[in-house]
């Protein structure tokens, strides 16, 4: 049996968040504003709505990226980092082909892609189909900030890609337009070091975890067994927790609830990948990327 484990790279955890939005779109605060709000972020995006906003030196986040979300009125997808000449001949039409093109694109300059709140069904989501026929893409929103639970969050679609066989990372964003929805969701990434290029290849590789206020020390691998270490405190450790492990098609692998520290999983070999949720006392949450065991 192999169990690969993308937590598996040595490095410092990171908090960030890719999707948030500016008055240069319809955010209602101006990019000063926004940097505040986030000022003690370890690296950060704007993802104004079909146009890349430049980022100014009045922000103390260390790391910043260019950010677009490409915003048909059927599916949005965010881009991070991707390439300025994407807006040469840019056009936000939902086609398969021009999403892919700008997807490719992206990628290839070394930036992620992520189809964003895809169970939004008043407005902008994302199809099943449409999900399986793009190919080039880093990952899905699994929880967005913006607010309504019905809509925002989306482990079924992303059980139902990765069952699929396909192999893309959760990620969590605030979708921050306006004061109160900030600093919800965001990303803890374990990199090398805080910079662009090692917080995205990083993300790339999996080597991070959604958080709405929980998180893991660690995940490792002992022998058949899957440790995962939850952020540890005399005060944490006293509280109760519910974790999940997860697998192929969303079955629940594994339940348990009390004051632990630690959940510990023992593969058979035919999960196909393996995922955990945990939730603290009073509702915060920490989501592991899947592990995929062959
Ligand atoms: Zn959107
Ligand atoms: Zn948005």
């Amino acid at each position: 049996m192999n169990i690969h484990n993308p937590y598996a790279q040595d490095g410092v955890w990171l908090r960030g968040s890719f999707h948030n939005h500016t008055t240069n779109s319809d955010g209602h605060h101006p990019l000063s504003t926004v940097y505040r709000m986030y000022n003690d972020y370890d690296f950060f995006a704007i993802s104004d709505h079909d146009q890349i906003t430049v980022h100014s030196d009045e922000s103390s986040i260390p790391t910043l990226y260019e950010a677009i979300e490409v915003s048909s009125p059927r599916a949005h997808m965010l881009l991070v980092d991707p390439p300025r000449e994407i807006m040469e001949d840019y056009s936000n039409e939902f086609t398969i082909a021009n999403y892919e093109r700008l997807s490719r694109a992206c990628v290839q300059h070394g930036g992620i892609s992520v189809l964003v709140h895809p169970n939004r069904y008043f407005s902008q989501f994302w199809k099943l189909s449409d999900m399986l026929a793009m190919s080039s893409y880093t990952g899905i929103e699994v929880i967005n900030g913006d607010g309504n639970p019905e809509y925002d969050i989306a482990f079924d679609k992303w059980d139902a890609v990765l069952s699929s066989g396909r192999k893309v990372w959760g990620f969590g964003n605030d979708d921050f337009h306006a004061y109160g929805q900030e600093r919800r969701a965001w990303n803890v990434v374990r990199a090398k070091e805080n910079c662009q290029k090692a917080v995205l290849d990083a993300m790339r590789n999996g080597s991070f975890y959604v958080s709405t206020g929980y998180g893991f020390d660690s995940i490792q691998i002992e022998g058949d067994t899957i440790v995962a270490k939850l952020n540890s405190s005399d005060q944490l450790d006293g509280m109760y927790k519910y974790a999940t492990v997860f697998g192929r098609y969303g079955k629940v692998l594994h339940e348990q609830t009390g004051r632990f520290k630690e959940i510990q999983y023992r593969c058979t070999g035919n999960e196909g990948y393996v995922r955990f949720a945990v939730y603290l006392e009073g509702g915060s949450g920490a989501f592991s990327q899947p592990l995929f065991v062959e």
